[in-house]
């Protein structure tokens, strides 16, 4: 497993152990009292450790095998001064990252760039997740961010015209081309950063609203190429997700299985190929979903417990609300408060009842139970330990990673 991809020892680090002890001992005492028959206990004053934040619901692009392609460009919005002060509250309650991520395209937020720039004054790791449409708006912000800090490009194509019939930005000027463009200039005004050019592998036969959906195996090893040429430090390769009738993103079982053999086969070859051009300076990765969609071992990931415990430590903060998981970004059984949820102590004590009913009502082995969940490894750790209260939460602390991201 990529150490990025590894979150039992993410959370393991010495750094995040005070949070993960607090959460456990809650978790305990919260099953005492109940088979005693006494009041819950107060829910900590905890915060995530880390959050996916969506900014915006906007976006520039209408890309036709987009995950919320149901949320964009609803009209909520947060208020700037209210968010910055959920940030600081969350920041100084165990916060330790942001992902600026889904939704809409973030660096249409009013402000962008100083607004990470605000993130990074307190001290959190910072990552971007955009569709590269606004180079001069990642370079401000790539400006305040460090080493541990990147910046994701949602390109998931190698050649121009293939680019412009998947995204369908506004201006289709805005290619591939003038996108790539963008990346030396920001490494030049801040090599620090890491700049990866990520690359959702779609396969053909589906379509949404009537939108064909293009498929782009072919263009995999242009991709590579590509970026390779332009300076990015990676590409990364993952399957498209589809979300269900309950909202949940899951990779198409039905659709893989009646496919699997030609379509993992040619991804497979296309991917090894794109691997030949890695060097130490450009890696090429490939998504643990596309091994377990190629593998058939999918399903070994779908067994969640009942209880998801990562929903206190990794959330969702969008416009319309906070959320557990961004497999169930803006479902309503999902939802733990509104986007307010960390704006001053009140506010926070009420998300932690919030927390604590979902944690009680949320069934991640039903609600999850076709989602090819990453975070099964974790969730399995963290119920053995909060149903065992002999296992020494101490004696479980690893090495530190300085990795944040959830
Ligand atoms: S079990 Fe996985 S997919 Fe389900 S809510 Fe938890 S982290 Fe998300």
């Amino acid at each position: 497993m990529h150490a990025i991809h590894d979150f039992t020892a993410k959370l393991r680090q010495p750094s995040l152990a005070p949070n993960l002890e607090i959460y456990v001992a809650w978790r305990r005492e919260l099953a005492r009292a109940r088979a005693a028959g006494e009041a819950d206990p107060e829910p900590p004053a905890i915060a995530p450790v880390s959050i996916n934040l969506d900014v915006t619901t906007a976006c520039n692009y209408r890309c036709t095998h987009c995950i919320d392609w149901d949320i964009l460009n609803t009209k909520h919005k947060h208020q700037e001064e209210e968010l910055r002060d959920s940030i600081r509250l969350m920041s100084e309650r165990g916060l330790r990252s942001v992902i600026l991520i889904g939704g809409g395209e973030p660096t249409l937020y009013p402000r962008f760039a100083d607004f990470v720039g605000y993130l990074k004054e307190l001290g959190l790791q910072v990552a971007i997740v955009s569709n590269g449409s606004r180079g001069q708006i990642l370079l401000d912000a790539a400006v305040h961010m460090d080493e541990r800090d990147w910046i994701r490009l949602s390109l998931d194509s190698g050649s121009n015209d293939l680019f412009v019939k998947m995204h369908k930005p506004a201006n289709p000027k805005n290619d591939l081309d003038e996108i790539c463009a963008w990346i030396p200039e920001i490494k030049a005004a801040n090599p620090k950063v890491r700049i990866g050019f990520s690359y959702i592998v779609v396969w053909g036969g589906a379509s949404r609203d009537g939108e064909v959906i293009y498929e782009n195996i072919d263009e995999i090893v242009l991709a590579a190429e590509r970026a390779k040429a332009a300076r990015f430090d990676y590409i990364a390769f993952k399957p498209v997700l589809e979300r269900q009738e309950n909202g949940a993103e899951v990779m198409d079982p039905d659709k893989a299985d009646a496919e699997t053999t030609d379509v993992v086969a040619r991804i497979r070859r296309e991917v090894d190929r794109a691997k030949t051009l890695a060097t130490d300076t450009f890696e090429v990765y490939e998504s643990i979903n596309l091994r377990v969609l190629e593998e058939g071992t999918w399903k070994e990931f779908t067994r969640q417990p009942k209880t998801c415990h990562v929903q206190a430590l990794r959330q969702v903060l969008t416009p319309t609300g906070l959320y557990n998981c961004p497999a169930h970004r803006g479902v309503d059984k999902a939802k733990i408060a509104s986007a307010t949820a960390y704006k001053d102590t009140d506010s926070a004590a009420q998300t932690g009842y919030g927390l604590t009913q979902i944690l009680d009502t949320f069934d991640a082995s039903h609600e999850c139970k076709e989602v090819t969940c990453l975070y099964n490894g974790v969730n399995w750790w963290l119920e053995k330990m909060t149903m065992d209260p002999t296992i020494d939460v101490k004696a479980e602390v690893g090495d530190e990673r300085l990795d944040y991201f959830l």
